[in-house]
């Protein structure tokens, strides 16, 4: 690997170039993007595809935040069941949310083809994995309803699924057909090229600081210089500071981390031939997949204690790979990483309207690649003329989470102790 310090392995490996231009001044434009994940630069890219000019600012690197960390499952935006999304959402939003995220990949994937993203893409499915039979029956009603809902989703018993994966460890699985795997790094970077081919600025290193409205129009003061606009959106997510105020007590903020071994040899064949990625039913989920290097990756809720070769989260990972692949034997590891998620009290994600001309979609449980893509496409519609009644979501009142701190908090003790009771 050739990049020093990198955040990720994805960041160490994407085959798109990293972008990086410190230069702003002083500008006006239409719409200041603020964030460089999936949700800034899809909403930059649709922007300037509708004749917006557009200005991202990144207050480190494209891809810094859970854009560039996550595991690469390009998964049906829904992190809940679909039954319950339409509980939760009503007659109207539910069963528009539930087509609209649930086709999500598939626009993903057409955003790569069309772009000629370089970023590693599968589209073999993803495989969600029954940790016990609890989850089975969890997944079995999952199936179920989409079943009903006439969508490409196969339910798959123990001995089908010990075939897919190469382990008779799970109990069951959901195979997604609509899903597949990429490098996001290089799927974020991939956007930031095609944003900027679309018109749009990307300005990294520029911290957004203060927001201010002047008139009908916003500043947002960086360190590089001011961006004036007639719309704001901040695409900001789990990394989300004090830039507004309360935005950050939305969602109680979690970490999740992985380990990739080196590109292993034959002896890994069996694992997931069909390279799919993999999560489980766990309340703290885990996951499994391969990259197209051959390297193993494995991950889990919590923060990497230690590093790649020593600590904790080493020993554990090593722990579950000798668990679950008997066979394999040992493996040593290439990286070590984690990074935040933002998780909301009702697992669905939000578009708020913060104050006139100022939007944030946020929150979405650990659902961002689907989920940013197609808010970017959301943002770019609302702020040329889209009717409210067609977003996928209601427009909802900022609601904060007074206990989000804590949580957060006990979360990652509970998340370091299951590392600790799972690595011995
Ligand atoms: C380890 C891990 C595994 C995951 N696995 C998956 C998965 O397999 N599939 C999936 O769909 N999702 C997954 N997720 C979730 C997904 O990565 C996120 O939901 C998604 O990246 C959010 O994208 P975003 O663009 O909204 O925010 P982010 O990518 O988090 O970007 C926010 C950006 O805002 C910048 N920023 C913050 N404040 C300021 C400021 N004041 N000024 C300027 N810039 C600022 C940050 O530097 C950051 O780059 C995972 C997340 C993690 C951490």
């Amino acid at each position: 690997m050739s990049k020093e310090a990198a955040i990720s392995l994805w960041d160490a490996s994407a085959a798109e170039e990293d972008y990086t231009n410190e230069t702003l001044g002083d500008v006006s434009v239409d719409v200041a993007i603020v964030g460089g994940g999936f949700t800034g630069l899809s909403t930059a890219l649709h922007c300037a595809e509708k004749g917006l000019s557009a200005h991202v600012l990144e207050a480190k690197q494209i891809g810094f935040g859970g854009s560039g960390r996550n595991c690469g499952l390009v998964n049906a935006a829904l992190w809940l069941p679909p039954q319950k999304v339409r509980e939760k959402l009503g007659t109207t939003y539910g069963p528009r949310f539930i087509k609209k995220f649930g086709s999500g990949p598939e626009y993903v994937f057409s955003l790569i083809e069309k772009h000629q993203i370089r970023c590693e893409v599968t589209r073999t499915g993803t495989i969600h994995a029954a940790h016990g039979p609890s989850g089975f029956k969890d997944l079995k009603e999952r199936h179920e309803e989409w079943m009903r809902l006439g969508e490409p989703v196969d339910l798959m018993s123990r001995e089908e699924v010990s075939e897919m994966i190469g382990t008779a460890h799970f109990h069951g699985g959901l195979l997604d057909h609509r899903c597949g795997t990429i490098n996001p790094m290089g799927y974020c970077r991939g956007l930031a090229r095609a944003a900027m081919g679309a018109g749009a600025k990307i300005t990294t290193g520029a911290h957004a600081k203060k927001l201010v409205r002047d008139g009908d129009l916003w500043k947002v003061e960086t360190n590089r210089g001011t961006v004036t606009a007639k719309a704001v959106v901040l695409g900001t997510n789990a990394y989300t500071d004090t830039l507004w105020p309360n935005l950050s007590r939305i969602f109680t903020m979690i970490h999740y981390f992985q380990l990739a071994t080196g590109p292993l040899g034959a002896e890994a064949d069996h694992i997931l031939p069909g390279k799919q990625g993999l999560w489980d039913t766990g309340q703290i989920m885990f996951n499994i997949r391969r990259d197209a290097f051959n390297r193993l990756l494995v991950g889990s809720m919590g923060k990497v204690v230690g590093s790649k070769d020593r600590g904790l989260s080493h020993r554990w990972a090593k722990k579950q790979i000798a668990g679950i692949f008997p066979d394999l034997g040992p493996v040593e590891f290439e990286e070590a990483w984690h990074g935040q998620i933002a998780m909301t009290p009702d697992h669905l994600p939000r578009i708020y309207e913060l104050d006139t001309n100022l939007f944030t979609p946020i929150g979405y449980n650990g659902r961002g690649i689907t989920t940013g893509t197609m808010f970017g496409e959301t943002m770019a519609g609302l702020l040329t003329g889209m009717d409210r009644a067609d977003l996928p979501l209601p427009m909802t009142e900022l609601m904060t989470v007074p206990s989000a701190p804590i949580v957060s908090r006990i979360y990652q003790s509970a998340f370091t102790a299951n590392q600790v009771l799972k690595a011995i």
